[in-house]
């Protein structure tokens, strides 16, 4: 089981993903996480990330799916095929590029594409109340609209092969984690 989450920066998608994860029994891989995790220990692609995260445009897709591509040689991963994608893919190349790397690896198909749907106001509001480096209103904007420009035409991508499930993302974190849950079965 193969399961890609969508929405827009402040959409819910790290705390529905945590709820996923366990539920599902998935193993959880967030190229937000990945990449702050490379800044933290100061690696040659965390620095060349930070520039890219610090003004909330995207870090290049060849930078971004070799991480992947790494990650997805572990262990935990390899072979398995039950991973949920948090935050990748953010571009339509970089889905591209993931379903090349599952079919190399031979963890299947991605079985569906959650995208949590929230108004821009929303979206803004939780991102003020996050406190985190990189939702200064400026960069927030900037995010808002790499979201608008890049990462709207993924969910047409996975619209187009019947994998979308598309929930409201407003209410509570309750709400939004049935809402999915539902989604998901009806999928199937
Ligand atoms: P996130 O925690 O998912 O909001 O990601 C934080 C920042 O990491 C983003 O604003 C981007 O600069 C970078 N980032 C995360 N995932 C990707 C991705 N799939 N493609 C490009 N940049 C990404």
């Amino acid at each position: 089981m193969i399961v890609i989450l969508l929405g827009a920066p402040g959409s819910g998608k790290g705390t529905q993903s945590e709820r996923l994860t366990a539920a599902l029994d998935l193993v959880h891989i967030s190229s937000g996480d990945l990449f702050r995790d490379h800044l933290g220990r100061g690696t040659p692609l965390g620095e060349l990330a930070r520039t890219y995260m610090d003004a909330g445009a995207l870090v290049p897709d060849e930078v971004t799916i070799r991480m992947i591509a790494d990650r997805l040689d572990r262990p935990d991963v390899h072979g398995k095929g039950r991973v949920l994608f948090d935050g990748f893919p953010r571009t339509v190349a970089q889905a591209d590029a993931l379903d090349a790397l599952l079919g190399e690896i031979g963890a299947g198909n991605v079985g569906a594409a959650v995208f949590i749907d929230v108004s821009e106001t929303t979206v803004v509001e939780r991102m003020a109340g996050r406190g985190r480096s990189d939702d200064n209103p400026d960069v927030i904007r900037t995010r808002l609209a790499a979201f608008r420009r890049d990462t709207e035409p993924v969910i047409g991508f996975y619209r187009a092969q019947g994998k979308l499930v598309a929930v409201d993302g407003e209410g509570t974190v309750d709400d939004v984690f049935e809402r999915i849950m539902a989604g998901l079965v009806a999928c199937e």
